[in-house]
Order: structure tokens, then sequence, then C-alpha cells
């Protein structure tokens, strides 16, 4: 039975030297390793969407609405979601129907997360009332972030909703106040970027997930 909880990258996995790697040239000097190679994260979105498969299709003859948190969640969004479609192609004994929403919450500013969110993308939200509904995030930090989302979703009383997050951190002060049902990846406790996660707009534009020099955060602050 695949895994839902994610695999672990340890504190002492300092990632792979970046010269073992092809990296756009306008991100070499700002990143110190690749923590996660792109290969990686999508062998673990192939199993995720395969577990997340077996599990909902049980539970959900009807559409299961696939919820986009953009832009972080943009390709974890879309790779699953074609993995999904990929299990539907190629079996006959089940199937796993979805519809597609996008939504953006709140700005994050440096690497810090506030509190205040705001749902826009989806132009009526009642439009949940009874249905399922699967949210596919990022990454989760401090949690708070989902929890302030989650809780603004139920109150268009959706059937049920799960939540899929790539990655979630493990934070050396542990006050993560929110588990996704489903995780890719724990990482350590240090910004990371690639793979649609910016910092500041910047290294959406990488393929992989990469951890940051010093010398680039403070390149990019605003
Ligand atoms: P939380 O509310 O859980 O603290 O933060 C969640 C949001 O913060 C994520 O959706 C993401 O936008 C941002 N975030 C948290 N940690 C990281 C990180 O290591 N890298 C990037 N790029 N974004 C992060």
């Amino acid at each position: 039975h695949i895994e839902s909880s994610p695999l672990v990258i340890e504190d002492s996995f300092e990632g792979y030297p970046l010269n073992y790697f092809n990296l756009p040239l306008h991100y070499r000097d700002d990143l110190k390793s690749v923590l996660i190679p792109y290969g990686l994260v999508q062998d673990r979105i192939e199993a995720l969407a395969s577990r997340i498969f077996s599990d909902l299709h049980i539970h959900i003859p009807e559409q299961l609405i696939c919820m986009c948190v953009l832009k972080g969640g943009y390709r974890f969004f879309s790779d699953l979601v074609s993995k999904i479609q990929n299990e539907n192609r190629l079996r006959n004994d089940r199937s796993l129907p979805m519809s597609l929403e996008f939504i953006r919450v709140r700005s994050y500013v440096n690497d810090r997360s506030t509190e205040a969110i705001d749902i826009i993308g989806i132009s009526d939200l009642s439009s949940l009332n009874n249905k399922h509904l699967l949210i596919i995030e990022d990454i989760i930090d401090t949690g708070v972030t989902m929890v302030a989302l989650k809780k603004e979703l139920e109150k268009y009383n959706p059937k049920t909703i799960h939540v899929v997050s790539l990655f979630t951190k493990r934070r050396t002060d542990k006050k993560c106040i929110f588990k996704p049902d489903y995780s890719g990846f724990e990482v350590p406790d240090h910004f990371i970027v690639g793979y649609a996660l910016d910092y500041n707009e910047y290294f959406r534009d990488l393929e992989h997930i990469c951890v940051m020099k010093e010398s680039g955060i403070t390149k990019y602050k605003v």
C-alpha cells in the first residue's frame, strides 16, 4: 500500500552538489544545493496519484473538485491531475472523475507567512456546496494558511475536504498546526525553491527543488 505520509528528507542530508545537474545560468550562483531532483518529485507524485485514486474512487462516485492553490501549486497540481488521469485511462474497474478550480490566497512577502487570507479565483464559492474537494497545495510550513483556507471553504459546506501538499516542513520550533491527508516529502527547515515554488517571484522557472544560498536570499529580497 502506498504511503500517504511524507518521505522524510533528514536534516543531515545537505542535498546534491549543483554541478551534477543542468541548472539555469541565471540562478546558479544563488543556490546552495539540489535538495530533491525533478525526477524524484515526479516519482513521488505518481505514487501519490495512485494512492489518492485508490482511496477516493470508493467514496466518490461524483466529480472530485481538484483545487489548485496558485501560484506555487501549479506544477504539482498539473502533474498530479495528469497522473490521476493516467490511472483513469489505464483502469477499467474504477475511475475518478475530476473538475478543476484555481484559486489564489494571500500574498507571501519574503520568507514569513501572514495570517490574513483572501480567496480569489472562484466567482461563486457556494458552488462547492455538497461537493467533494481536494485542495492541492505546494508546501505547508506553519500550517496557518491551510487552517485559514480550510476554515473559509468549510463555510460553503462541501461534502468532503481532503488536502494534499507536495511538501511539509519540519520546523525547528515544531510549530506546525496542520497535517495534510497526503504529503509528498517532509523537508528540513530551509527555504526551498523551484518546481513553481518561488522566492519573491524568482525561481519558479527552475525544475529541481533547491536550497538557496544566503547571498541569493539577500539578492532577491524585496
Ligand atoms: P504556512 O502558512 O504553512 O506557514 O505557509 C504556507 C505558504 O508559505 C506556502 O503555500 C508557500 O507559499 C509559502 N512557503 C512556506 N515555506 C516555503 C518555502 O520553503 N519555500 C517557498 N517557496 N514557499 C514557502
